[in-house]
């Protein structure tokens, strides 16, 4: 339900988009819903949460951990440990999503990475081997408890935009709720699961890890810095996964807006040094990584 509902809306949303029914207004809210959910997960449920790569002050891992529950991707404590279990065995026996794990390496590994997982694997990871400091904060286990509570109001919230900002319709809610709501969850899904399915299968590889990971520079900015994933496995505390200059990484922008301001410290940087020494063959892309070119 979770997965074909916003498809059905996403279907609905191209219809009206190619009858030109939509405004500046729905797409307004379409992107700030995005870029809000969006950073939820990237920053919240990975960077924070996953990998501690930076610490924040209580009201904003708070705030982070709604926002991530919003892209109905699964409560904040079941997808930490499903995601450590992904780095645990990335690409072998025990990945929850691997594109090259038990269903071949072609495209049918590529369609279970990206959604077949969803009805196999996902949420079985041991929360009490991978994420026991989540289930240790009684926080974060009410928030992942009231998960549905927060799929609604990912809902509400831009039903409720839509409903003022279209001049108090009834089909302004109903706008802000398909743009806000069901195609932003459609969109988000996707190009998270692009990273686990896309970013696991083809793609430019330069540093010495033994797995398939790449970095896709095309869903760099709608996945708001997520698909240096090559880099991101390199360096999984990182809280740049764009550690080129020309690898654009907006969740890492924010991260360091918020420890501008004191929201958040204790960030974790890799020095250029460290970079260079893991590189391959001083430099030279791994054939793996040329072989599998996009
Ligand atoms: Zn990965
Ligand atoms: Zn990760």
């Amino acid at each position: 339900m979770a997965v074909f509902l916003p498809f059905v809306a996403f279907v609905a949303a191209i219809t009206l988009l190619w009858s030109h029914e939509v405004d500046a207004t729905d797409l307004s809210i379409f992107a700030f819903f995005y870029l809000l959910v969006g950073f939820g997960i990237t920053i919240g449920y990975h960077r924070l949460f996953t990998h501690r790569s930076f610490a924040a002050v209580r009201p904003l891992q708070i705030v982070l951990a709604i926002l991530g529950s919003m892209a109905a991707q699964g409560p904040v404590v079941e997808w930490v440990a499903d995601h450590r279990k992904h780095h645990a065995h990335t690409d072998e026996e025990g990945d929850p999503h691997s594109p090259h794990v038990g269903h071949g390496t072609g495209l049918r590994g590529l369609v279970h990475a990206h959604v077949g997982w969803l009805f196999r694997t996902q949420g079985l990871a041991d929360r009490r081997q991978y994420a026991r400091d989540m289930r240790e904060d009684p926080a974060m286990r009410r928030i992942s408890r009231l998960f549905a509570l927060w799929v609604a109001l990912g809902l509400a919230l831009p039903a409720l935009a839509g409903f003022v900002l279209h001049g108090y319709t009834t089909d302004g809610a109903l706008r802000g709720l398909l743009w806000g709501g069901l195609v932003r969850v459609f969109l988000l899904h996707h190009i998270t699961w692009s990273i686990n399915s896309v970013c696991h299968f083809a793609g430019r590889r330069r540093f010495e890890v033994d797995d398939h990971s790449t970095n896709v520079a095309w869903l760099a900015l709608p996945s708001l810095g997520e698909a240096w994933h090559h880099n991101h496995h390199a360096f999984p505390r990182s809280h740049r996964h764009g550690l080129g200059r020309f690898e654009p990484d907006p969740s890492a922008l924010v991260i360091r807006g918020l420890q501008a301001v004191g929201l958040a410290h204790e960030v974790v940087v890799i020095p250029p040094e460290r970079q260079r020494a893991k590189l391959v063959g001083q430099g030279r892309p791994e054939p793996l990584g040329e072989a599998r070119a996009a």
